[in-house]
């Protein structure tokens, strides 16, 4: 079995990598002939634990290569799959499906044989059907099935959410040339089947709804259990203790009422934000989503003040140092972040912040604003801070010992907008600490 994989960003490695592992024959491709270098050379352009090895043992194997030649890596495949971006459109708010088509139009040039055209990337209901036409357009010669493969896998644990997924959406088009390439992902993923991985066969447009639909909840549970993280902290209630409470309801799980600074990354954001403008072309408004858009898009700047009033109202002058930059651990990731509305409203304050995050630094550097400073690890971002935010939940903050920290301030307060600290305990070394929705 060979596989074409365009787009070696987060989904098209893991998704190419993956594959290889399951025994394919993968070649991905990226337009970025600096992605490409890097590869070859035996360098993950991201930041992904366990990629290193598992692309490594596949390149070495034999299983897995990398280019920048489309047509190279269509040379007798069994499927193409386009794992290319598609990020918000400027301005609307729909997903940008220019990267989609223009590798669509590639495909189609490159096309020698009849293909499968499998769509990991997620796209808007409809997207399959055009990539049809544009394919159909270009090559009216070429026998073509397209399918809707929507990649669920999250970031930071992104191998073993491909390798284990709870299930793989297969939306395919109707007919023998649907058939065609049902059996075709069917016999892809056969050792997830082993494994008794539900696979959830659908029509085109099913299959693109599921993953919208599937972000746009995930999110709203977010944004659900943050409003319920403030008012527990305005009725001196526990959100930890009310999200076990409820979420051990096997109806809604425990999964995701976790509260936060608000959600971030690739996908959340973009997705809530195109599926909702879906929805009012199709006049079927998502009220439930934007609601959560709004409340997502306010959290963020509410974080900032949150920080603003526990310094006492200005931080003008003040120190501030600001633990993690990636929207969240294990992920070099820096789309969307939090960071990245909290620190610029932080500068504009009249604040110094000095930031530290494992592995996202070099990404934010060119995301946040001029006069930040990076600091080589948390105690150093800490040094003579008035007041200190972690921001991303990564472990190495969690062991950092209390009187350490504290001895490393200048001043006492502590703002932990992920939780990962025990109140008392922080308390108890002298810090003025406030996490979101507990007492
Ligand atoms: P990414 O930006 O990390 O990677 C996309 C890659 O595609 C880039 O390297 C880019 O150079 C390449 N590319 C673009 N056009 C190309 C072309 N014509 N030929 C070859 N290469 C091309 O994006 P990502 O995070 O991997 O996301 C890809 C898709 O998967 C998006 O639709 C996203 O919504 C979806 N998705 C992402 C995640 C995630 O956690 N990142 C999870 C599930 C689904």
């Amino acid at each position: 079995m060979r596989i074409a994989m365009i787009g070696a960003g987060y989904v098209g490695l893991v998704s190419g990598a993956c594959f290889a592992e399951f025994g394919m024959q993968v070649h991905v491709v990226d337009a970025e002939p600096s992605k490409i270098t890097a590869l070859k050379e035996g360098r993950i352009p991201i930041y992904e634990p366990g990629l290193d090895a598992l692309v490594a043992d596949n390149v070495r194997d034999g299983r897995l290569e990398f280019g920048t030649s489309l047509d190279a890596a269509m040379e007798g495949a069994d499927a193409v799959f386009l794992a290319v971006g598609t990020p918000s459109r400027r301005g609307d708010g729909h997903a940008d499906l220019s990267y989609v088509f223009a590798a669509a139009e590639q495909v189609a040039r490159a096309a020698k044989a009849p293909i499968v055209l499998v769509t990991k990337s997620t796209v808007p209901v409809g997207t399959g059907r055009k990539i049809k036409e544009i394919v159909s357009r270009i090559r009216p010669d070429l026998e073509i099935s397209v399918a809707s493969n929507p990649e669920f896998l999250r970031e930071g644990n992104a191998i073993g959410d491909f390798m284990r997924p709870d299930r793989v959406v297969v939306g395919t088009e109707d007919g023998p040339v649907g058939e065609r390439a049902r059996e075709l992902l069917r016999r892809i993923y056969r050792p997830l089947f082993l494994m008794e991985t539900p696979i959830v066969n659908t029509s085109l447009e099913t299959a693109e709804l599921t993953k919208y639909a599937a972000n746009a909840f995930l999110a709203m549970k977010i944004s659900f259990i943050n409003e319920i993280a403030d008012l527990c902290e305005r009725v001196g209630a526990d959100v930890h203790d009310v999200a076990r409470g409820v979420g051990l309801d096997g109806r809604i799980g425990r999964k995701f009422l976790h509260p936060g600074p608000g959600y971030g990354g690739s996908c959340f954001p973009k997705d809530t934000l195109a599926v909702a403008r879906t929805a009012r072309d199709y006049d079927s408004p998502l009220t439930l989503i934007e609601t959560t858009i709004a409340i997502n898009d306010a959290r963020k700047g509410q974080m900032a003040d949150r920080i603003i009033a526990a310094c006492g109202g200005s931080i003008a002058g003040k120190t501030i140092a600001v633990l993690g930059l990636a929207f969240k651990p294990e992920t070099d990731d820096m789309r969307d972040a939090p960071s990245l509305v909290v620190v610029p409203r932080l500068v504009e304050a009249g604040a110094t912040v000095r930031a530290y995050d494992p592995v996202a630094m070099d990404h934010a550097k060119a995301m946040l604003p001029e006069g930040v400073i990076y600091a080589t690890g948390a105690l150093d971002a800490a040094a003579g801070a008035d007041a200190l935010v972690v921001l991303t939940e990564w472990n190495e903050f969690r062991a950092l010992s209390p009187q350490t920290l504290k001895k490393a301030m200048r001043g006492t307060v502590l703002e932990d907008l992920r939780n990962v600290y025990e109140p008392q305990t922080m308390r108890e070394a002298g810090f003025s600490y406030r996490s979101i929705g507990r007492p």
